[in-house]
């Protein structure tokens, strides 16, 4: 059986930062988009910090394809911050306070290769706020580190699709997904392409749900202005207000927020900065992990593609990604290799 006619050229399900990204840059592309999206509990965007980090500080290596992705990601959300008017992206250096003398040790030795000195420096630049925190082995930076207002950005691109009546608030079904000769039908919509970006809700072979808690304090008379990060981070949002994350749990991962979590978070957070911090905000979501931890891309059945695995780097993979998949699916590029859902079978 045919489709009638098509009213899109692509469905897409779901609109946390994949289904937000890739819809996005469809639209730009000139494709017409109709997305599918209801909020639903332990969804990862809405409670990421938005981070974006070129650097694994706990081994001090790049981030797969670093400067690759890092450019990408500047320049997407810089564009699309300027086409709603918003500021999305926030350039921010990162302070890595080093936990052990060995620590300082190699990131001092990291500054020293080639590819990696172009991320790292050691710190000893005098900074008030930086200066009363103890750091018995010193600091490093990562300068060229930044963070995007997520739940801003998600908000602005809502809206923007439901002015172009191109967002459906129902939840999609399984049964709700009609499978044409030449295309997909759900509901009202009908294209020769649907996009699942279902996040930590999907059905994907290699996909790992991973859960993550963080807090949103005060701190009174700190006044950082750069993100810190010693066991757990401290992002800076203004008026002595933080966001301290995050956690990682791999077991029961649907379970909600957990006073163990924000106890660890706490102690953290206080043994960091020395001071009382008063937790305004306690969330919780679940990271669209992969076995390999590369995305999750391609195509699922004639139709039917997926686009997942953002992990819990999603911030700086998600623009690469649906730059990777446009190519795909618009231009008939082949898909990286090391992304390619197929590879668990
Ligand atoms: C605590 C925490 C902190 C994090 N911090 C960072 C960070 O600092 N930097 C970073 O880069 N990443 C961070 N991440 C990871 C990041 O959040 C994820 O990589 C990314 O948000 C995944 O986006 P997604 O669109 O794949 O999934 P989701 O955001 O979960 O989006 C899926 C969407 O689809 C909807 N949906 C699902 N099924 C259906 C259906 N059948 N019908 C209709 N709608 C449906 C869901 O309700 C949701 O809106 C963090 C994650 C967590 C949990």
């Amino acid at each position: 059986m045919r489709a009638p006619s098509f009213t899109h050229d692509v469905i897409i399900i779901g609109q946390g930062l994949a289904g937000t990204v890739l819809s996005a840059t469809l639209q730009q592309r000139g494709r017409r988009v109709v997305v599918f999206d209801v909020p639903l509990a332990g969804r990862a965007s809405e409670v990421a910090a938005g981070l974006v980090n070129p650097v694994v500080l706990r081994r001090t290596v790049l981030t797969w394809r670093a400067s690759e992705m890092l450019a990408i990601a500047g320049a997407f959300y810089r564009d699309l911050g300027l086409q709603y008017d918003k500021a999305f992206w926030h350039p921010m250096p990162l302070v890595a306070i080093f936990p052990t003398a060995q620590e300082a040790g190699i990131w001092e030795l990291r500054t020293k290769d080639p590819e990696t000195m172009r991320f790292v420096r050691m710190d000893t630049s005098a900074d008030q706020a930086l200066d009363a925190l103890p750091q018995p082995y010193g600091r490093g930076v990562v300068d060229r580190s930044a963070w995007v207002d997520v739940k801003a950005l998600l908000a602005a691109h809502r809206n923007e699709l439901r002015a172009g009546d191109a967002l459906r608030e129902q939840r999609v079904e399984a049964g709700d997904i009609i499978r044409y000769d030449d295309g997909i039908g759900i509901h009202d919509c009908s294209a020769p392409l649907v996009v699942h970006c279902a996040g930590p809700f999907a059905e994907v072979p290699g996909l790992v749900p991973v859960k993550g808690e963080g807090l949103t304090v005060r701190i009174p008379g700190l006044h950082l202005d750069r993100i810190v990060h010693r066991g757990v981070f401290l992002l800076p949002l203004g008026a002595d207000v933080y966001r301290v994350g995050a956690t990682f749990a791999w077991d029961d991962v649907w379970s909600g927020p957990s006073e163990e979590a924000r106890h660890y978070l706490l102690d953290r957070t206080e043994r960091l900065v020395e001071r009382e911090v008063e937790v305004l905000d306690h969330w919780c979501g679940v990271r669209p992990a992969s076995k390999d931890r590369r995305p999750l891309l391609g195509r699922i059945g004639t139709h039917e593609v997926v686009f997942n695995g953002l992990g819990s780097r999603g911030v700086m993979l998600a623009p690469w990604c649906a730059q990777q998949l446009c190519g795909h699916l618009l231009d008939g590029a082949p898909l990286d290799v090391e992304v390619r859902v197929e590879r668990f079978g």
